[in-house]
């Protein structure tokens, strides 16, 4: 009895280290990369070494070969400067993937990028984040470019779920928790209970309209152009969803309307809280309805638990209190809000096999969701 009883413990033992042994030998030879397909920013994670790219979503396209010739950075510096052959382009647009060729395009240099790193035998597996409302045919479209760009396994995730993997959020717990990530395009807010969506939402109101209002208001009210840049940087430095301490203001320059000269004017956080007040109430209300739809037992969780938020729209100054007093629960900051996506298409690549149900067969994306 004993020699049978052991000689199982042998084969066991021996199945467990050869799966182990099999595994860190194939992590050795090839490239695991996350990528996280923002509408704003694209971060791209490697196995080993981390966020490697982290850059914005923006891709410059030579007219004549529709070959990419910059991505990020490089790109966005290119915004209004292009000659004639070469043409900016945000291949993502409200969640959306509005050029097929450049995200795939895209996708490959990123791809390659990276695989570059660290040369290794084998092709790399690749995890994505996508926007959570995107159709079918742009679920597949990413695997498409993925696979085309030399991946060997690609799985496709839904942002939110990535978020929360990344936030550290125990998503497979049988509590409910649940996670707001506010983008550039779009705010996607999730509740999460034993590793599935339970209530989600997508709506396409987030940072970069928050530019435009910001942009709208100093039209309207100055009769004074700004660009998207610059919008940017007021929100970011004197915009806030309610007044957090002193008073702060800012000189900003931009073109009068009317002579079509330079301009300069003072703006308040107040000016700007008024300006983005009808799209945060917006948000606020997005909220509350995948809120009020939760089933109450895992309200329940989550009334316990609070919401956390992620994406670069959560560091608005004074948003999560004014989410606290509108929503009556308690509201968190994840640590990492700009990069929870991608650590969490990380985290993911260190066991596929824990989050399997989660992600997408890309295989069959097309009849998945
Ligand atoms: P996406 O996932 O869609 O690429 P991100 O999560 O990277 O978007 O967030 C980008 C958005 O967050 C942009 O609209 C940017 O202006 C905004 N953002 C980033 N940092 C801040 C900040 N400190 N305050 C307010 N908004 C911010
Ligand atoms: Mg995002």
């Amino acid at each position: 009895m004993c020699y049978i009883l052991c000689y199982y413990e042998y084969v066991i033992i021996n199945k467990i280290f050869a799966k182990i042994i099999h595994n860190t030998r194939l992590s050795r030879l090839r490239n695991d990369i996350g990528i996280d397909l923002g509408t704003a920013n694209i971060l791209v994670y490697m196995k080993g070494l981390g966020i490697v790219i982290n850059e914005p979503s923006v891709v410059a396209v030579n007219n004549k070969t529709e070959r990419v010739v910059a991505v990020g950075l490089e790109a966005k510096n290119m915004l209004g400067r292009t000659p004639q052959h070469i043409r900016t382009v945000r291949p993502i647009v409200d969640g959306v993937i509005s050029d097929y060729e450049v995200t795939e395009e895209m996708l490959s240099y990123l791809i390659n990028k990276a695989n570059n790193m660290q040369n290794k035998m084998l092709r790399p597996r690749v995890v994505i984040g996508i926007p959570c409302e995107i159709t079918n045919v742009e679920t597949r479209a990413v695997y498409d470019a993925a696979t085309a760009a030399g991946a060997s396994e690609v799985y496709i995730i839904e942002e939110p779920i990535a978020a929360a993997i990344g936030a550290g959020l125990p998503i497979h717990d049988a509590e409910g928790v649940m996670i707001v990530d506010i983008g550039g395009g779009t705010t996607d807010i999730a509740v999460l209970s034993l590793g599935g969506t339970v209530k989600s939402r997508s709506i396409k109101l987030a940072g970069d309209k928050l530019n435009n209002d910001i942009i709208g208001f100093i039209k309207e009210e100055y009769k004074m152009s700004i660009g998207e840049k610059t919008a940017e940087r007021i929100k970011m430095t004197i915009g806030s969803a309610m007044p957090v301490g002193d008073i702060s203001e800012a000189v900003i320059k931009g073109r009068d309307l009317v002579s079509g000269l330079p301009k300069e004017i003072t703006l308040s956080d107040n000016d700007i809280r008024g300006a983005m007040y009808q799209t945060i109430s917006y948000i606020v209300d997005a909220i509350r309805e995948v809120i009020e739809s939760t089933p109450p037992e895992i309200l329940t969780d989550v009334m316990k638990n609070g919401m956390t938020l992620t994406g670069g729209g959560s560091l608005i100054k004074g948003l999560d209190t004014l989410l606290e007093m509108h929503l009556k629960l308690p509201v968190k900051i994840a640590d990492n809000p700009l990069t929870s996506v991608v650590i969490g298409c990380g985290i993911i690549l260190d066991d596929i096999s824990r989050y399997q149900s989660l992600v997408i067969d890309t295989e069959n994306a097309a009849i998945l969701r």
